[in-house]
Order: C-alpha cells, then sequence, then structure tokens
C-alpha cells in the first residue's frame, strides 16, 4: 500500500494536480444571474440536460443582461453554433466551481477577464439547441453539475420559481436634502405618519440615506411618493420631502 500511494503522489506531482490536504473549499456564494432587483422565473425539470440546470425567462427577455453570480475569472467564451448551448460563457470561481450561462445572444466579456458580482457577461438569447430565448444556467463542481443555490439557499426542484435578483446591489447608501420649504420635518420611528415622531431635521439638512422602503403615501416638497428613506437607526423620513436626485428609489440603495 505505501509503495502504490507514492507511485500515486508522484505521479500526481509530475502532472501537477497535487493538491495539500486541507479543508474543501467552501462555496462561492452564487446569486441570481440577472441585475439587481430583477424577478425571473426559473424552471428545473428532471428531463433537463443537464438535470440540475435552470432555464430563466421572463416577458420580453430577448437581449436582456446576464450577469455573473459570483465573482471569479472568465475561462470560455464559445460559440458552439446551432447546436447545444450555442454561444456561452464559463466562468471559474475557484475551488473547482465554474457556472455556465447558454443560448447567449452576445458576450461582453473575454476568456481570462476578472468579474465580480453583477458584471454583465452577455444577453439573453436563442442560440444552438434553443427553441426561444431563455438563460441555460448551470452550477457545477468538478465538471459535474450540482443542484443550483442562491445565497446558500436550494433552488426549487423540480419545478418553476420566481428568483429576485440581489446581485451587484450596492450595500452603499445615498444622500439627499430635505427641502421643506421652511419647517422642520419630522423624523419616524418607522416608514409612516403612524409611527412615532423621534425628532426632526432642519429644512436644507443634509441626510445619509441608509436604505429605502415604501410607507404612508405622502405629498410634499417633490410630489407625492410613498418611499421612506431611513437614516439611522429607527429613524425614517418621507422621501417626498427629500432632494435625491431621483423620482422613485435612488438605484444601488438598498430596500430596507
Ligand atoms: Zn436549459
Amino acid at each position: 500500500m505505501r509503495r502504490r500511494w507514492s507511485l500515486l503522489a508522484a505521479a500526481l506531482l509530475v502532472t501537477g494536480t497535487l493538491v495539500p490536504a486541507g479543508p474543501a473549499w467552501a462555496a462561492p456564494t452564487f446569486k441570481v444571474p440577472f441585475p439587481c432587483n430583477q424577478s425571473w422565473s426559473g424552471q428545473t425539470r428532471s428531463d433537463h440536460s443537464p438535470a440540475n440546470a435552470i432555464d430563466f425567462n421572463r416577458t420580453d427577455d430577448l437581449g436582456d443582461p446576464v450577469v455573473a453570480s459570483a465573482p471569479g475569472t472568465v475561462d470560455r467564451v464559445t460559440d458552439l453554433g446551432g447546436t447545444s448551448y450555442g454561444k456561452y460563457v464559463r466562468i471559474d470561481h475557484g475551488g473547482g466551481y465554474t457556472t455556465y450561462y447558454a443560448h447567449l445572444n452576445g458576450f461582453n466579456v473575454s476568456v481570462g477577464q476578472q468579474v465580480g458580482y453583477g458584471k454583465v457577461i452577455g444577453w439573453v438569447g436563442s442560440t444552438g439547441g434553443s427553441t426561444g430565448p431563455h438563460l441555460h444556467y448551470e452550477q457545477r463542481l468538478n465538471g459535474d453539475d450540482i443542484k443550483v443555490k442562491f445565497n446558500g439557499t436550494l433552488a426549487l426542484y423540480w419545478g418553476t420559481k420566481t428568483y429576485t435578483s440581489g446581485n451587484g446591489c450596492s450595500s452603499g447608501t445615498g444622500s439627499g436634502t430635505v427641502d421643506t420649504a421652511g419647517s422642520p420635518l419630522t423624523v419616524r420611528s418607522g416608514p409612516g405618519t403612524g409611527y412615532a415622531s423621534v425628532g426632526t431635521v432642519a429644512d436644507g439638512a443634509k441626510v445619509t440615506i441608509g436604505c429605502q422602503t415604501s410607507g404612508t403615501t405622502v405629498t410634499g416638497t417633490f410630489g407625492t411618493s410613498a418611499i421612506w428613506d431611513r437614516i439611522g437607526s429607527g429613524r425614517f423620513i418621507a422621501d417626498a420631502y427629500v432632494y435625491t436626485g431621483h423620482d422613485g428609489y435612488i438605484p444601488n440603495v438598498p430596500r430596507c
């Protein structure tokens, strides 16, 4: 047994595949392969090839952007023509994990490129052996397709489910300027006029907005809106009185 092992070890060393003993790499945190806040219908079915792949659709999805589901290095940008995956991208996430994005309409990355969450890698198409626009998506470990997880949660097997993307959503903050045309603006403990008053902010004050959510509809300086801005722990103000430079939600500011 000793001898056989050393021969094996020597062979592995020669081919450069011997890796030090150690704990298995943790799986990357994969996210839905579409931009932040988009909702897509994802279907799994046991007669799919490979079985654990997900086909994603939404209305009028031809040409919609597809994004990297985790950071990694693009290692395939391949066009198989009218068969199989058609135009597809593979991303190597390390630790033996890869993801596949197939039937693309076009590519937005090249081999060797480093990508992060939310990076557009291509566009939804119907290339290869596809009968209509959709994204065919796979997660693989050491080449074997595995059941897909998003944020560590198993996808629905088998069936169709709506998945909302949290991919590339910035955890950044927004900023705004309170404009009440005079009086101080009431700060509430929650996103609505029914919540307790916990203070005020002066007209003209600059505020940092950590997240936004919907609550009581308020008519203010900037029109009518149900958006409330969280400006601190347990501190919300009506967005209708805040100049943020955006009519609706501020892009890249998360929902509370
Ligand atoms: Zn498919």
